[in-house]
């Protein structure tokens, strides 16, 4: 592997993988698909071309769900934990890696929002929120 290499895992630590930059896009998805799978406000995925990723352990451990009504949206996770993770884009051109699996820097920061108008109703930019930067202090 080069020094370049990113790695990424699950969790439970049986699912992991490695990507080798530069990423093609970096972005936050809103729509309702993304939040409902990711359980949160958006997904946060990085976009690698097919032949910049393997798997270095636990892809038959991995759990893929195809929309039948979408053209391109998929999500896989973990069969043990559930965590989310990465998966071959229906072209089979792209790896679309969810940025919150990284264990490594990926040497850029989200470029985008898409699917923005599908925001959460309750949807607040982090930057203003109160921040710790551990549990807050109990009340
Ligand atoms: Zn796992
Ligand atoms: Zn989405």
């Amino acid at each position: 592997m080069s020094e370049q290499t990113i790695t990424g895992s699950c969790v439970c630590g049986a699912v992991r993988y490695a990507a080798t930059p530069p990423f093609f896009a970096f972005q936050y998805c809103h729509c309702t698909r993304c939040r409902k799978a990711s359980g949160t406000a958006h997904a946060t995925n990085l976009f690698v071309k097919t032949a910049q990723f393997h798997w270095v352990a636990g892809e038959d451990n991995v759990q893929r769900f195809d929309l039948p009504t979408a053209k391109y949206w998929s999500h896989t996770f973990c069969k043990t934990c559930g965590s989310s993770t990465p998966w071959l884009s229906r072209t089979g051109k792209a790896v679309i890696i969810p940025a919150g699996t990284l264990d490594d820097d990926p040497g850029m920061a989200p470029e985008r929002n898409i699917f923005f108008a599908s925001r959460a109703s309750w949807y607040a930019h982090a930057a203003d929120l109160e921040t710790f930067d551990e549990s807050p202090p109990r009340s």
